[in-house]
């Protein structure tokens, strides 16, 4: 079979794989498409270790084509998807509590795992959640990581219906959580970006506010427009976007941070303290988070913008990424 790996130059390539045979409890998918994420860029720049050989890839959408011994929650011909979130181990404080993202003996598909980016994958069965009814391959593959993200992170968040949410940040994820936040959570939304291009989107979006911080305090404005927003979403790359959530945010407010910028961000301990500001991390979503933001889509809620491209465009698709080309997301179809 085809597949995408890191290679030792860090770039990536389309190579020829041999798959091994499935271990109890794997299931085996045949590929239909897989979104290029911003970690993937990570992984094959190797900013987090050397991955090469791997293959890339964690929003992969595919139909299983067989089941090993001891699978009980997929049967051939089911959908379902290849996350971030590949397996955990189960039995840690984490696995069972609700958190299994932070497991520490995680395995991440297309980091510690071969990903979804090549005509099949092997996956563990009771981590691959199921693609439901109504929900094409294409949309379900930015739902796997970019959807799932941005909604759990504004579950994290704690903003109710009515409330003023902030996302900053509209490009491959903000535009989804724009979506969630609007027709799920039922949250005014302040859009903010430094992309004119991303703030006429958030507008068709039905975003209620844009800013743009090139030619506005965003702090200053959101403070005097609506008294302060009641959470934040921070998905760009910056340590501007988040110190600007933190002064955006009423008190009580919780900013939720899931771009990830390799920097500190400044937090005044009085605003910390005196305000009751909350700042959380968000990583991903669960198995179950991740069944809930792909309902939403089946349910058309939440409609990602995708545009397919073909195995070998992917260094192509890296390189726009880096220029700030790429609008939604680009989906390599692993079918034709
Ligand atoms: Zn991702
Ligand atoms: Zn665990």
């Amino acid at each position: 079979m085809k597949a995408i790996v890191a290679t030792e130059d860090k770039k990536a390539k389309v190579v020829e794989k041999e798959l091994r045979p499935l271990r109890y409890g794997e299931a085996l998918l045949d590929m239909e498409c897989c979104g290029v994420c911003h970690t993937d860029l990570h992984v094959k720049n190797q900013d987090f270790g050397d991955k090469t050989g791997v293959v890339l890839g964690h929003e992969g959408i595919g139909i299983v084509r067989e089941v090993a011994e001891g699978v009980t929650t997929l049967k051939p011909g089911d959908r379902a998807s290849v996350a971030w979130f590949f397996e955990g181990c189960g039995h840690c404080e984490y696995c069972t509590t609700g958190r299994e993202t932070l497991c520490r003996e995680v395995k991440n598909a297309g980091y510690t795992a071969d990903g979804g980016m090549a005509q099949q994958c092997i996956v563990t069965a009771d981590y691959a959640v199921k693609v439901p009814e109504g929900l094409d391959p294409m949309p379900a593959s930015s739902i796997t990581c970019a959807g799932v993200t941005t909604y759990k992170a504004i579950k994290e968040s704690g903003v109710h219906p009515g409330e003023w949410l902030l996302i900053s940040g509209l490009g491959g994820l903000g535009n989804l959580a724009l979506q969630y936040a609007k027709n799920v959570f039922e949250a005014h939304v302040i859009a903010v970006d430094v992309n004119e291009g991303q703030l006429d989107f958030a507008r068709e979006y039905g975003a209620d506010l844009c800013v743009n911080p090139l030619d506005t305090d965003v702090a200053a404005f959101v403070q005097e427009k609506v008294g302060g927003a009641h959470a934040a979403v921070v998905t760009a790359v910056s340590k501007a976007a988040f110190n600007a959530a933190v002064g955006a945010v009423r008190a009580g407010g919780t900013v939720a941070a899931v771009g990830l910028p390799s920097e500190s961000m400044d937090l005044s301990i009085p605003r910390l303290v005196l305000d009751g500001i909350r700042v959380v991390g968000s990583l991903v979503g669960t198995r179950k988070d991740l069944e809930e933001a792909f309902q939403f889509g089946a349910e058309g809620k939440v409609v990602p913008q995708c545009t397919p491209r073909s195995m070998e465009d992917i260094n192509d698709i890296f390189d726009e990424m880096l220029e700030g080309k790429i609008r939604g997301r680009m989906v390599i179809d692993l079918k034709h």
